[in-house]
């Protein structure tokens, strides 16, 4: 129904299930991900000017300025609605700020574009408690929550373990801090912010949001 091109944020405190709800609509949807922590990295290990810039800001912890990020994003938009019809992008880690939510909104009407602002809402109870049951593989990194079994041993054959910041006070300050950082966002999108209550398991979740797309006019993949 639609052929204008359609940019999907998915918004998300840490432990919310974003991350699942991602892969599973990438799986399903012709939907490109553009992951601006993905798109500063690669600057990096091409070595370009951007690159060269920023390294020493990301290695210090720091986050890299607005006008970079907004570039690289604006890039790799141009190139993707260039492919063709009906493109559906999917946003990761953007916009991070209320700047970068106004650029987006001025780059997408420079293409026609529709933006769809999904929120997972998720109590912060139901977090502190899944993050509490999260384990990782110390080869790997692969990540293990409370539906993978009481198992202590990795595909990989590593060995799982609990993060020291995984602990519960650690998480309700990373939430605290999430939730003041993003809320200007979820404001500037309030009036299409769409809110998914999170509380559910992943694929419930993602059907959810499917049902959201489908109402849209977004067609899922043959
Ligand atoms: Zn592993």
């Amino acid at each position: 129904m639609t052929s204008r091109p359609v940019v999907l944020i998915l918004l998300g405190a840490p432990g919310s299930g974003k991350g699942t709800v991602a892969q599973h609509l990438k799986d399903k949807y012709n939907m490109c991900c553009v992951s601006a922590g993905d798109l500063l990295r690669d600057e990096i290990k091409k070595e370009s000017s951007i690159g060269r810039d920023i390294k020493p800001i990301l290695e210090s912890g720091s986050l890299v300025g607005d006008d970079v990020v907004n570039e690289l994003v604006e890039q790799h938009l141009k190139e993707i609605v260039a492919v063709g019809d009906g493109a559906v992008v999917l946003l990761d880690g953007f916009p991070r700020t209320v700047e970068q939510a106004i650029f987006l909104d001025k780059v997408s009407s420079k293409y026609k574009g529709e933006t769809c602002v999904i929120a997972l809402d998720v109590e912060d109870d139901e977090i502190v408690s899944r993050i509490a049951h999260r384990r990782i593989c110390n080869q790997c990194g692969r990540v293990y929550g409370p539906r993978d079994g009481a198992a202590d041993i990795c595909i990989c054959g590593g060995k799982l373990v609990r993060r020291k910041d995984d602990e519960e006070s650690t998480v309700r300050h990373r939430l605290s801090a999430y939730r003041e950082k993003t809320l200007p966002v979820q404001q500037h999108y309030a009036k299409r912010l769409i809110k998914i209550c999170g509380n559910r398991s992943p694929e419930e979740v993602a059907r959810l949001v499917e049902e959201r797309l489908q109402d849209m006019g977004i067609k899922k993949r043959r």
